[in-house]
Formats: C-alpha cells, structure tokens, sequence
C-alpha cells in the first residue's frame, strides 16, 4: 500500500508509545465526532516491535524514587489492567528487595504509595526479611536484605504479544500503520517554523501534527528536528551545568537461563513477583570463585513462558562514544556490538545463585544466544514528554517505558488540547528551571 501525500497525523514509531498514542488519539477524535479516515497514519522503518519495545523485558512495576514518575506509572498499570488478557499482561506483583543504604529510600517509595493508594507492603529488618523470603521460597539464601517493597499490582508482560495487541486495536480505529518507510527529513514551514511535512524514502507526507516514539532513534529524529543538542542544567540557586549533552546511550545487559519457568515455582505452587534485588554484599563468580563485586549491585529476575526460561537482567553500564556516532543498526540482538557480555552472564548467574539455592550450578544453563540491547537516555535519565516547533509532540522515555502502557492515553489528550498534569513534570524547561526530580540510591539509572 503506497503512504498518502497527506495525512492530518503522522505518528513516527510503532513501539509501544507510537501505537498507544495512535490508538487513544484515533479513540478521542472519534468521541468527539472529529474522525476521518485522513487522520492518523503510523510510520515505521522497519515493523511493529523493532526498537526496543519488542525486546524489553516487559517489566511493569511502580517502585520509583520520583513521586512524579511513581503516579505516572500507576496511571499506566490501570491501562495495563484495563484488557490484560490481550496485552499478555501477567499482573503477578513486583518485589523489591534491598540492603541496608536504599532503606531509607525504599521505606519513602512506600509511605508515598500508600499516599496515592497503590498496593503494596514493606518488610523491615534483616531478620524479618528473611523470614518473608523463606516462606515465599524455601531456598531463599541471600543474607543483608533489610527492606523488601512488594507492590501487590504490576508484574510483567509479553512483549510482542501487547504491541500486536496495540496494533489490532488501532488499526479497528481507523489507524493506517506502514512498515518498512523510514522517515528521512522533516519541511518547515517557513514563516512559523512548524513542520509541515514528513519526508520518508517512499515519499512526503504534508500533515497537521507530528508525533515522535522513536525509542532509542529519539537523537536522530531530535537533530532533524534541528534541536539543541546539549542544554544547560540548573543544580542550586545560583549554579548551572551547561553544555550537558542532551542524549547518551547505556547498554541493557539481559538473558535467559534455560530452566522450565515452573523452576521459580513459590512454596505454594504459584508464579512469584517480578524479583529486584540491590545489594552491597560481595558477589563471587559461580564459575571462577572470583569476586565479582563487593559494591552495590543489582538484579532481577521472572520465571516468563514467553521466554521460556528465567529471564532477567543486571545494571546496564555507560556508553562513552557521543550519541551522534553510535551506530545502532542493527538493533538489539542483531547488533555485532551492544549485546549482553559474557560478563553479564557470569554475574547475573552467580546473582542467581546467591539469592537461591535451586540457582547453583545452573549457570550452565545461560542460554547461549545474543540478547539486550542499547537505551537512549536524557540528561537526568527521566522521559521528556513535550512538544517541539509548535506541533511536533515528543515522546522520549529514557528507557522508562514500556510499562508506560498509559502515556499514549495522556499524550492523546494534550495532542487534542487538555493538559495532562501528570506529564508536566517531564517537560525539557525543567533543566533550565532546576525542577528536577530527586535522585536515589539505586545502582540502576532508572529507579
Ligand atoms: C533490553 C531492554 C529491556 C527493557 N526492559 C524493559 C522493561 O522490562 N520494562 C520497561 O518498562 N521498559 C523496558 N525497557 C525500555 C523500553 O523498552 C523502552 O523505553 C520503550 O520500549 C520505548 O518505546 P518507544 O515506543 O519509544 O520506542 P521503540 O519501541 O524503540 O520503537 C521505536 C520505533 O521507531 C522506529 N523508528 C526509528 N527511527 C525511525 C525513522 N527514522 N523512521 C521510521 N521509524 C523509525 C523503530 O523501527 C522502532 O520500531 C527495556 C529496554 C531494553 C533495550
């Protein structure tokens, strides 16, 4: 099917964010008797899932630091809830297990969830903890847990299975999703500066609005857009950091232990919570007895049938190169450079085997296939939502994002005219301003 020369939406991305905008703003536009079937069309260069929606992990959870990200993402576990069953959403809960110097931090997560209603208990004290895990898993052997978050809600989902999902949905809305057009360029208009036209390498599209859910493409779309690539942050009254590069990228290291999932079964037969665990305890090497870390490390894990294992994964680590030389085609497993390493596989595995017993000796079950792949981050590592010459609206998560099933609903509605105040916080005027958000002691950039 050719592209249209004209379409009053052009929607680029069809991950996660693309789709779920497509589908709300097609929803809304409807509800208000504006729908046509020139309305929304969804670009993408390759096909649905190709970024890094159709490889994450499908973690959903609330456990943030931020009070603004937390109420975001409880918006967007409502959205998830709201067809479960054709999102492959699993809404087996989410722990966070923690030592003693995110305490503190955890203990403030929980208090500010109980504030706005989410489910969740916390469980405080060494020897407590312990007692909780060893009921949950007979096994259970890592010592210096003193906090344990567990959200009631959340969990996991398939990744491709929700973004099908997402697809079909907006497609029975009038949405028109193209694969395989890649968007080369953008035309301004010349007195306001507004787009007014997409250029793709299957020809241009004249359009009223753009919208941007380019995952880790977001740099490359942001420099056609002729954005400032770096900006100015300010740290205290009188202090500003300037010249910080606006985009960076961290490579995501994950994997599968080839175990049937039913291995990470509960003493009471069931599927257990999304397990995240952040320690300082030292970590020895289950192949070389080496040790492997005595700072703060962290990972998680879920039995996943769409796996088909244990999957889970570690901290990512920095990407020094600039963000405009990273080459990030081929993407995700595809990549001959941002795979998980061998290193992660040794950690992750020993980290297994260290939190239970079941895990020992079983690091040669890590399954021997490329898997993560890189994340674009913003200077603070939080999403700016926000728009851009006057009808451009960009959607850059920062690697937060598919459990953000919610913000297509939110960004919709600002698209449409209404503010969202729980996109507010997320805004770019925040560097300048110094409204950031606070920052914790997770070994994670996203917690
Ligand atoms: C290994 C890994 C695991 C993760 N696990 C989780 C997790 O458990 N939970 C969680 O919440 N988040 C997770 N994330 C983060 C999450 O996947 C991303 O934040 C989110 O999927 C981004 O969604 P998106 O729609 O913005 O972008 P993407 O899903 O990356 O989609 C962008 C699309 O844009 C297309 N595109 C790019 N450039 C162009 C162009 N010029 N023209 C046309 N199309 C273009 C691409 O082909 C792609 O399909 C993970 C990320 C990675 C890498």
């Amino acid at each position: 099917m050719p592209i249209p020369s004209t379409a009053r939406y052009v929607i680029i991305g069809a991950g996660i964010h693309g789709l779920s905008t497509a589908y709300h703003l097609a929803r809304a536009l409807k509800a208000k008797g504006r729908a046509s079937q020139a309305d929304i069309v969804v670009l993408d260069k390759a096909s649905i899932g190709a970024g890094a929606s159709g490889i994450a992990c499908g973690v959903v959870r609330n456990n943030y630091f931020q009070p603004a990200m937390r109420e975001l993402m409880a918006h967007s576990v409502l959205e998830w809830e709201s067809d479960a069953k054709a999102y492959s959403y699993h809404a087996c809960g989410y722990m966070q297990l923690s030592c003693e110097v995110m305490h503190e931090d955890i203990s403030s997560i929980y208090q500010q969830q109980q504030a706005i209603g989410y489910a969740s208990s916390l469980i405080e004290g060494a020897r407590d903890c312990d007692i909780y895990l060893k009921n949950m898993f007979g096994d259970w052997q890592a010592r210096g847990i003193t906090s344990i978050l567990h959200e009631k809600k959340g969990g996991y989902a398939n990744n491709m299975a929700s973004l099908y999902a997402l697809g079909d949905k907006a497609r029975a809305e009038g949405v028109k999703i193209f694969e395989c057009v890649t968007v080369t360029g953008f035309e301004f208009d010349h007195t306001s500066s507004a787009i007014s036209a997409v250029e793709t390498d299957k020809g241009r599209i004249e359009c009223e609005y753009v919208v941007i859910g380019a995952g880790p493409w977001i740099s490359k779309l942001w420099n056609m857009l002729e954005l400032p690539k770096s900006v100015s942050i300010k740290t205290g009254e009188t202090t500003m950091l300037n010249d910080v590069p606006m985009w960076r990228f961290w490579q995501l290291e994950e994997g599968v232990l080839d175990v049937d999932p039913g291995f990470l079964l509960t003493e009471d037969g069931k599927m257990p919570p999304v397990i995240h665990i952040d320690t300082d305890a030292p970590l020895y090497s289950q192949t070389t007895g080496k040790l492997i870390s005595d700072e703060l490390w962290g990972i998680y894990y879920k039995p996943d049938y769409n796996f088909k294992g244990i999957q889970g994964g570690a901290m990512p680590y920095k990407i020094n190169t600039p963000a405009d030389e990273i080459k990030l085609d081929p993407y995700g497993p595809e990549s001959p450079e941002f795979v998980a390493s061998i290193e992660f596989a040794d950690m992750w595995t020993s980290a297994l085997a260290f939190c239970h017993k079941r895990f020992e000796g079983k690091n040669i079950n890590y399954r021997n296939e490329k898997s993560g792949g890189l994340g674009c981050f913003t200077p603070d590592s939080f999403p700016v939502f926000d728009v851009f010459r006057q009808n451009c609206y960009i959607i850059a998560d920062s690697n937060h994002g598919y459990k953000m099933l919610g913000v297509g609903r939110l960004v919709a509605q600002e698209i449409l005219g209404e503010t969202a105040a729980l996109l507010e916080p997320f805004r770019l005027s925040r560097y300048g301003l110094g409204k950031l958000h606070p920052v914790s002691h997770s070994p994670f950039p996203w917690s």
